[in-house]
């Protein structure tokens, strides 16, 4: 045991996003001896790709905007699937959280009053989004990095965690006790001893071939959960952003961000139509201009009119643009035209939008004051998550927490823009708070299984002494389960396809297990990927039962084959543990708890 690299923390934090680091924050404030671990380096989490910004009714810009618009919106845009309990919580304490933010350094655009500016985006009812300029998730992580590191919180970076330990001589339903992983640079194993270990993982976007995710977005936190013994909800519902770039094809999937519509940005078909007033939905009529006059006198007047159809949510609009696309209207590159150059002049672009403005004259030489840009849907978030109550972030596994993209419920079927960034702040305060409260009313501390520590080095080495000769990349079989993802498990879906997808993921666990990696442990990417790949197959299979499962279209769910919403699935969540022999999920059904009635009276027309 001595030979292993150990740390002992009251409280141990899995990824350094935006979700980890309020985590941490929270966690050290309360008291708790707190350490981060993240597999790329701090600063480097996906939190810092956001653009558009943050949403919390702060009302700013329309003082009418509140809590309960907020929450209204949300409810409303996750179909109302979402945890109601969270989404209020999250509508409630998001303009603290921001506010709490500026304190702490963060500089944000301003009103002409001097107040922190906020900007339109799909779904939400008022002008919500703080932001800087459209690098919002870069002068957030900056904030709470400084924070995190000014008040002495451990950071171990270029870390990853690949199983989590149990306390010794308990079963499966046992507390947690740790986290076990290696150093990416030499390949070591390393145990953090902790009896709280604060999931914040991110997503699982590299389980898809068009994706705007990074490479570590492999549902990491996910898996960990599963085969800790918690449960996963709502996995069939993954986010298509409808504007991702299309060209050239080394950036396809590239976000484009939502701010391009919210400032102006329409979307045209190879026709030149303005398409999108010929997909607006029943449920959103009420609030939607039928009209482009009206569309466009909504941004110098949203009082007297409704909003365009462009800022429909997110699932409607990509679902249009597949439509689109479907029919041969497409663009040459198998996108759709997004247009701001002839709506908005070249200076008022350049400021709103400066990164978009230089990714596409960098990326695929479009001057983007002066052309369409090409674009499409790509595959962003993932609603589905760890299963977590609401008030705390705990799983059902004692000491085991979740918080941001990797836990489920606040989104329901579909999350709104900007309300990803609110939610790593509110829920990431509120974790890391439960957490350190968790470990100071413990009287002795759990100790870590030492037999699940020896099994967590056998598991890691098994692909370097797997079946040697024959045994396949794991760079070909990661390749194959992207495109069935894409192909079989994508935005349209069908029970035929979905069954084939599992059949597919199937044949891939079999081709991983005589995966085979050459070379040694010290900095190897193969390796790596062969780790990471048994955690995103794991994930790709809970996203095609659950979604094989769902016989109905909501959100983030499309069906072919049923292709309405169907209150009775609307009124249940689908829920995945790993089964009894580890080598699978199982899935059951739950009722969604039930809103109070204070709160269903805002649902009434
Ligand atoms: P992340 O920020 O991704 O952090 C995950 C962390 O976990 C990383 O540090 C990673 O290294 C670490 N990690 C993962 N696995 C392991 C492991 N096994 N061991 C150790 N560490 C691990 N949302 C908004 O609200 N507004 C926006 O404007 C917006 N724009 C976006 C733009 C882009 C391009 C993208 C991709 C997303 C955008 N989103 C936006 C969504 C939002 O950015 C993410 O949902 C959010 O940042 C997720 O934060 P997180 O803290 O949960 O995870």
């Amino acid at each position: 045991e001595s030979r292993l690299e150990r740390h002992h923390y009251d409280v141990v934090i899995v990824g350094a996003g935006g979700a980890g680091l309020r985590a941490a924050i929270a966690a050290h404030e309360a008291g708790a001896h707190t350490a981060i671990v993240c597999k790329s380096l701090l600063g480097k989490a996906h939190t810092v790709m956001a653009e558009g910004g943050i949403a919390a009714a702060m009302g700013n810009r329309w003082p009418e905007d509140n809590w309960e618009v907020h929450f209204r919106d949300t409810m409303r845009g996750g179909k109302m699937l979402n945890n109601w309990r969270m989404a209020q919580l999250h509508a409630q304490e998001a303009p603290e959280r921001v506010q709490e933010l500026e304190d702490w350094g963060a500089l944000f655009d301003r009103t002409e009053d001097g107040l922190i500016s906020q900007r339109d985006f799909g779904g939400h009812k008022y002008a919500r989004l703080a932001h800087v300029g459209d690098r919002t998730g870069l002068e957030m992580i900056r904030t709470l990095q400084q924070r995190a590191v000014a008040l002495g919180i451990d950071v171990f970076m270029e870390c990853t965690i690949t199983d989590l330990l149990k306390a010794a001589g308990t079963d499966e339903e046992g507390p947690i006790a740790g986290a076990f992983g290696y150093w990416r640079e030499t390949g070591r194993f390393v145990v953090f001893e902790a009896p709280s270990v604060i999931l914040a993982t991110g997503g699982i976007g590299k389980a898809y071939k068009v994706t705007s995710n990074s490479w570590e977005y492999t549902g990491d936190g996910h898996a960990l959960a599963l085969r800790a013994g918690a449960s996963l909800i709502n996995m069939e519902f993954v986010q298509f952003h409808p504007t991702g770039m299309v060209w050239p094809p080394s950036v396809k999937g590239l976000l484009v961000t939502e701010s391009v519509r919210g400032d102006g940005g329409i979307l045209k078909n190879s026709e030149g139509k303005r398409f999108m007033f010929d997909y607006i939905p029943e449920f959103f009529k009420a609030e939607t201009a039928d009209s482009e006059e009206e569309a466009d006198r909504w941004y110098d007047d949203k009082k007297n009119n409704r909003r365009p159809p462009e800022l429909l949510p997110r699932d409607e609009v990509a679902r249009a643009i597949n439509s689109e696309i479907k029919a041969g209207r497409g663009t040459p590159h198998g996108g759709i035209y997004l247009d701001i150059a002839s709506r908005r002049d070249a200076d008022f672009i350049r400021k709103r939008l400066p990164s978009m403005y230089h990714q596409f004259k960098e990326l695929a030489d479009v001057d983007i004051t002066a052309e369409p840009m090409e674009i499409g849907p790509t595959c962003h978030y993932v609603m589905g998550g760890v299963e977590v109550d609401p008030d705390t972030e705990a799983t059902s596994i004692t000491g085991l927490y979740a918080v941001g993209e990797c836990s489920g419920g606040m989104h329901g079927s579909n999350r709104l823009g900007g309300n990803s960034l609110s939610d790593l702040l509110v829920f990431g305060s509120r974790a890391g708070a439960a957490a350190a409260a968790y470990v100071s009313g413990l009287d002795v501390l759990p100790k870590a299984d030492e037999h699940a520590v020896q099994a967590g080095e056998r598991r890691a080495v098994a692909a370097f002494t797997g079946s040697g000769e024959g045994g396949e990349n794991p760079y070909t079989i990661q390749h194959d389960l992207q495109q069935a993802m894409n192909d079989l498990v994508g935005i349209i879906r069908t029970s035929s396809e979905l069954e084939e997808s599992l059949s597919s993921i199937e044949a891939l666990k079999e081709r991983a297990k005589a995966m085979a990696v050459e070379g040694h442990r010290q900095y190897n990417p193969g390796w790596h990927l062969a780790l990471d790949l048994r955690n995103m197959l794991l994930v790709s299979e809970c996203i095609a039962k659950a979604a094989l499962e769902r016989q109905e279209s909501r959100g983030g769910h499309t069906r072919d084959d049923f292709p309405g919403p169907d209150p009775e699935w609307g009124a249940k969540n689908l829920v995945l543990r790993l089964n009894a022999a580890g080598t699978g999920v199982d899935l059951t059904h739950q009722p969604l708890p039930v809103m109070p009635d204070d709160l269903k009276s805002y649902f009434e027309e």
